[in-house]
């Protein structure tokens, strides 16, 4: 019978059916964190279990480490004592651990990909939520909870509900200035923030034919902002040639084996799905995050809705949106002023979001506004290497930029790197709660790198087609 990517990498995994009506599923990759491993130890410690798969748990410290220095000790005496936690556990349980003086560290959905640790056809799981950018590969990746940790180093096992699969097909072409990140959160803005409980994302169509690994994983990212336990893009070759040569990835003869196996994985072509979605390309805007859902959100020149334009039962929420980010229904959300603009984290802290930024800022003369702290920070130590060997770390800080170490940084502020009072921040990261970048008052913005730099340079919300001049990019 013909199947999606998600039935057969489930079917593939499951070791039994269980009386709860769930499965229990076998984990390929289990990657590990500072901030939710060390409970899960501190458990097997005490009821006598080591770690089953240690050659298949890998673990980073990407949530604590500053990002303005990485010198040991950590001026944080709590990120330090986690950093040593981290440590110990890795060592006595025998986990490869990605340190910062390997050169190796970095947030765990960035290094994942890059060392080629994440392949087609797995099942993987991290204590983290946005594990779900690992689709991209053509994996299932989910997140999980601290005794879920726990479980999965005991017994490299999951207790898992079988998903829907809803087929997202996105047709046609973006228009220049509209990126990947536009179009999670265009998704998101369409379908909502439940819209995707029970599902499992399948990204498809010309857009994600077109993409490359790096959008891919921008949207994969995002899944679990709109509900999806999980979403994922089938692999193809754009996918084997980013593998290809990669430290963890198959190689020799074992290469060609494991593209059979992972082309064997795609969906059928007359697989059955529980839902369709289609979307054109050609209407996906500049998109801004107005609100404190990752759902609330306008095309950036578009006036901000109105509570009226909601369902009553959405109203309260919309309310309190507009009360806590002081922005005004009716209005764009173009021209706001901004204090701090970030571009990193595991949505848009690779490679090819740097180079997008790099390509419309050098040569320019264009400056960050005097107001606005403006934040670079690599999603990992590798893609700082690279930055640093392309110059972009240069033509960033000429421009204002501050060019950081690899780190979380300001996705989620348990770092130096946080906002103050009631700050507004232009970002490229993935969620936009209250109090989500380190002030309790502070206010977030998501939109794509583009439109963080051309925010920073602006000193306000700006559209990058503007700003850089982007041809064919209007509406
Ligand atoms: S960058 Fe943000 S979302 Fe990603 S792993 Fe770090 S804290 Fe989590």
């Amino acid at each position: 019978m013909a199947r999606t990517l998600y039935e057969k990498v489930f079917d593939a995994h499951a070791v039994r059916p269980l009386a709860s009506g769930q499965y229990q599923l076998l984990m390929g990759l289990h990657l590990i964190h500072e901030v939710t491993s060390p409970q899960a130890f501190s458990m097997l410690r005490e009821r006598g279990m080591g770690v089953l798969y240690p050659e298949r748990t890998f673990a980073t410290v990407d949530h604590i480490i500053p990002t303005h220095s990485q010198s040991r000790p950590l001026a944080d005496a709590m990120a330090e004592e986690m950093l040593q936690h981290l440590e110990r556990n890795c060592a006595e349980f025998g986990i490869h651990f990605f340190a910062p003086t390997d050169g190796e560290q970095g947030i765990v959905h960035v290094i994942g990909p890059e060392l080629g640790l994440t392949q087609p056809g797995m099942t993987i799981c991290c204590g983290d939520s946005h594990t779900s950018t690992h689709g991209a590969f053509g994996a299932i990746a989910f997140g999980i909870g601290t005794s879920q940790v726990r479980d999965v180093l005991a017994t490299q096992c999951l207790a898992m509900e079988k998903l829907k699969v809803r087929r997202i097909e996105v047709s046609g072409h973006l228009r220049p200035g509209v990126y990947a990140k536009d179009v999670i959160l265009w998704i998101i803005h369409r379908l909502g923030v439940q819209g995707g409980v029970g599902y499992a994302y399948e990204y498809a169509g010309e857009v994600f034919d077109r993409f490359s690994m790096e959008e891919r994983m921008t949207v994969c990212n995002m899944s679990i902002e709109g509900g999806a336990r999980c979403g994922y893009v089938n692999p193809d070759a754009t996918t084997y040639e980013y593998l290809r040569g990669r430290r963890f990835a198959p190689a020799g003869s074992a290469w060609d084996r494991a593209v059979a196996s992972w082309e064997s994985m795609r969906s059928d072509p007359d697989a059955r799905y529980d839902d369709v979605v289609r979307i054109d390309a050609g209407d996906i805007e500049p998109i801004v995050t107005w609100g404190i859902t990752p759902a609330q959100s306008a095309p950036v020149g578009a006036p901000l809705p109105t509570p009226a334009s909601f369902a009553e039962a959405e109203r309260p929420l919309v309310h309190e949106a507009y009360r806590y980010m002081q922005l005004t229904p009716g209005t764009p959300v173009k021209g706001t002023r901004i204090d701090v603009a970030f571009i990193g984290s595991c949505t848009n802290g690779r490679v090819s979001d740097f180079e997008e930024v790099v390509r419309h800022l050098a040569g320019r003369g264009l400056k960050v506004a005097p107001h606005v702290k403006a934040l670079i920070v690599p999603g990992s130590q590798a893609v700082r290497h690279e930055l640093v060997r392309r110059g972009y770390d240069a033509i960033f800080r000429e421009a204002g930029f501050d060019f950081r170490e690899a780190g979380c940084s300001m996705c989620l502020a348990m770092n130096p790197d946080k906002l103050e009072g009631n700050q507004l921040c232009a970002s490229s990261s993935n969620r936009n709660f209250k109090g989500r970048q380190g002030s309790p008052t502070g206010r977030t913005l998501l939109m794509s790198p583009v439109m963080v730099a051309a925010a920073a340079i602006a000193g306000e919300v700006a559209d990058a087609r503007d700003v850089f001049a982007i041809e064919g990019g209007a509406a």
